[in-house]
């Protein structure tokens, strides 16, 4: 596109911030609403992976991420029964001759602090407290009333607002989130110097993961069914998660016996969306969890979230039509998120089925199997990503 743009962001959540800073590098004009009236995260942590931080590294922003969390060493992801029992090790890939670390485990809060930084030096308006109440286009430009009754008229709109995005249904998209039939269980906890892997611990249809997000935090995660419209009063998750989790041992038991109400805890019913492309309608967008939220057990809804962003970039950069440019982003980014939450879904249902009794046969199964579903799956995303790369290099 050789004219900058006129866009709205709705949402600053990761889709958002990491849409403004991409948008406004390429020399567009950026403005973003955000409904929340103070702006800030539920501080649990959050893993981003290789290829999410491929994406920041593109934002300039893996450096500051990087050291505001923590990378695990050699990508290391050690597996355990829930007897504490060590099954198996997994290494994650540290993509361009190990310069970008194979996981980084960081406080979601944290995250924002950096990208809220640089959204701020980018010199972003950001309309706090503010959604949108309506969206009218034409053909030359879209009309948006702000819910502080003021108006604005924008080149394009994306809407970033999560996973039960408004701005979707505003283009008329009718789907609600899939409640997935899990919720998980997060907690904050001082770190052990010496805890520096990330930690997989396979119980009978749960599992329980320890993962450390900074110097001296990590973050704890147990993830089983839950039924649907499910409610947990917050003062009563302590004793909830304890009670879920009480058969599980070896490391994760020190973390269970602390939770109490002093402790950062979240308890998350999980929702997928699951739609179709188009993502776009005339010049409004979806992107992150508004088009395609996904389940946590590949933690890679964030890392789809910041690559949206840079694609969407690169898309507007390559055609100089504006429905060409938001085409041809579906058709690159459709294929890497619906296999990132096929991959998910998949991995979230079979750490749900009942064993009975031995548990060995699973566990001999993981051993043999583990290490090359992580190679499968960053193998086939590599190649997802460069067919998708390869597109947009021949088009425009
Ligand atoms: C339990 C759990 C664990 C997860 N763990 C990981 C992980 O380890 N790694 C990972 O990569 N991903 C993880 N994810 C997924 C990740 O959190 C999401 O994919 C990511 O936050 C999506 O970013 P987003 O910006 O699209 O949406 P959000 O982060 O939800 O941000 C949406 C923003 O829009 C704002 N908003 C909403 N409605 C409006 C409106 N009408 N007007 C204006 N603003 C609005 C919201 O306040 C918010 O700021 C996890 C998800 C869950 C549920």
């Amino acid at each position: 596109m050789t004219k900058s743009l006129d866009i709205l962001i709705i949402g600053g959540g990761i889709a958002g911030c990491c849409a403004a800073i991409a948008l406004s590098d390429q020399g567009h004009r950026v403005k973003i609403v955000e409904k929340q009236t103070e702006w800030r995260f539920q501080s649990s942590g959050i893993f981003v992976y290789a290829n999410g931080l491929v994406s920041l590294d593109a934002l300039g922003l893996m450096d500051d991420i990087v050291a505001a969390g923590f990378a695990v060493p050699h990508g290391r992801n050690t597996y355990f029964d829930h007897h504490g029992a060590p099954i198996v090790e997994t290494r994650y890939p540290t993509p361009d001759q190990d310069r970008i670390p194979a996981i980084l485990g960081i406080k979601r809060a944290e995250m924002h602090r950096v990208m809220a930084a640089r959204v701020s030096a980018l010199d972003v308006p950001l309309s706090l407290g503010t959604t949108v109440e309506r969206i009218e286009q034409d053909a030359s430009g879209v009309d948006v009333t702000f819910s502080d009754e003021t108006q604005g008229r924008f080149d394009l709109v994306v809407g970033a607002d999560g996973v039960r995005s408004k701005t979707r249904a505003q283009i008329g998209v009718e789907l609600s989130p899939r409640y997935t039939g899990f919720g998980v269980w997060r907690s904050v906890h001082t770190r052990p110097a010496d805890l520096t892997d990330k930690i997989m611990m396979m119980g009978p249809a749960k599992r329980f993961g320890i993962m450390p997000i900074s110097d001296d935090k990590l973050y704890t995660f147990g993830t089983m069914a839950e039924p649907a419209g499910a409610f947990y009063p917050p003062e009563t998750w302590p004793t909830e998660m304890q009670a879920r989790f009480a058969e599980f041992a070896g490391p994760a038991r020190a973390f269970l016996e602390e939770l109490g109400p002093e402790t950062e805890l979240l308890y998350t019913a999980v929702e997928e969306v699951v739609m179709p492309l188009p993502w776009h309608a005339g010049r409004v967008l979806l992107i992150g969890d508004a088009a395609h939220a996904s389940t946590p057990f590949m933690g890679q809804g964030g890392a789809m979230a910041m690559q949206d962003a840079v694609v969407l970039a690169q898309a507007l950069g390559r055609f100089d039509e504006l429905g060409a440019a938001l085409t041809a982003f579906g058709k690159v980014r459709y294929p890497v998120c619906e296999f990132v939450q096929n991959v998910s879904r998949a991995v979230g249902e079979s750490g749900a089925e009942e064993i009975d009794g031995d548990l060995e046969p699973r566990n001999a199964r993981m051993r043999e199997t583990a290490q090359s579903a992580v190679d499968g799956f960053y193998t086939k995303l590599d190649a997802l990503n460069a067919a998708g790369d390869a597109q947009l290099r021949s088009a425009g």
